[in-house]
């Protein structure tokens, strides 16, 4: 495993792997690896010759400076972890090597980002998409690896790659969780004892919420779900939506196919998100 840290010499080695007939995929991380990355990882080499996974911690998707930097940073510990899992590269530049200079690039992702982390994160999803943007020119690969972790962000990458045209196919792989159900994030690392076993009640309201689909509206779901999490010490809600797991917009009367039910919230210092997809005919 080759660790990179310069655009020109990714650029230089993914261009004779890909000229060479080697089929790429790509999974991009902020590091601080867990399962819910190296699941993705292990998919990665399975489909394909090459692996490329790139860790930085990209400042332009951060709306808040104190999250961006404390965001956990533990590049000697992901390096052996990658290693477990076969991949071939990881690309670890710095900032100034992705930003040399400022960009005034802008995406505008319409109602896509009106809702949820885009309404909560105003620039988040601009910054999500000038990092993959980058990233997928930089390694042209031929599959791209993302977690339904990040919902919303699937969504806009769906986007991105077909409103810009990347030949790049998207592969998407469900939450791992710990063995409590709270769906694993670097930003867990965050959590003081406490903290970590009062998080998992974000996963709890959702098997709350679902678990009152098939009988109750949207409105009583949605109090039910503030009322569970206010009973929690340190925990304050920021959104609870029941929305398609498609577009993402809300759903006003649940009916059939697929919803998703997704949450985020502080928990101590530390913001959550977390969703389950869930098929109408299986509950
Ligand atoms: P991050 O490092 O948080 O930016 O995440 C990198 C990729 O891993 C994104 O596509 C995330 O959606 C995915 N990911 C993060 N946590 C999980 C998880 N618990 N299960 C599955 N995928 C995840």
């Amino acid at each position: 495993m080759q660790v990179i840290t310069q655009v020109s010499e990714l650029r230089q080695t993914m261009q004779a792997l890909r000229c060479s007939g080697k089929s790429i995929g790509f999974v991009p991380t902020m590091g601080a690896l867990h399962e819910g990355h190296l699941q993705l990882l292990r998919a990665s080499v399975k489909d394909n010759d090459i692996t490329v996974c790139s860790i930085f911690v990209n400042p332009t998707q951060f709306n808040n400076p104190d999250d961006y930097k404390l965001y956990p940073r533990t590049l000697e510990a992901d390096i052996e972890l990658l290693q477990t899992t076969g991949c071939d590269f990881i690309f670890s530049p710095s900032p100034e090597a992705i930003y040399p200079q400022h960009t005034m690039l802008q995406f505008s992702f319409g109602k896509l980002e009106q809702v949820m982390e885009g309404a909560m994160r105003p620039g988040h999803f601009n910054g999500v998409a000038t990092i993959v943007g980058k990233f997928f020119n930089m390694v042209q690969p031929h599959k791209a690896y993302f977690g339904q972790k990040d919902l919303q962000q699937v969504a806009i990458v769906r986007q991105l790659i077909v409103g810009l045209g990347f030949d790049i196919e998207l592969v998407c792989y469900p939450t791992v969780r710990e063995a409590d159900g709270l769906a694993m994030s670097s930003r867990n690392k965050r959590l003081n004892a406490e903290q970590r076993q009062t998080a998992v009640s974000l996963h709890e309201a959702l098997e709350l919420a679902k678990a009152q689909l098939k009988t109750q509206p949207v409105a009583t779901i949605k109090t039910a779900v503030a009322d569970y999490l206010n009973n929690k010490p340190e925990v304050e809600l920021e959104y609870f939506e029941i929305a398609d797991p498609l577009n993402l917009q809300p759903v006003e009367t649940i009916a059939e196919g697929e919803v998703a039910l997704c949450i985020a919230a502080f928990v101590g210092p530390v913001r959550l998100i977390d969703n389950l997809v869930v098929n109408l005919t299986e509950v």
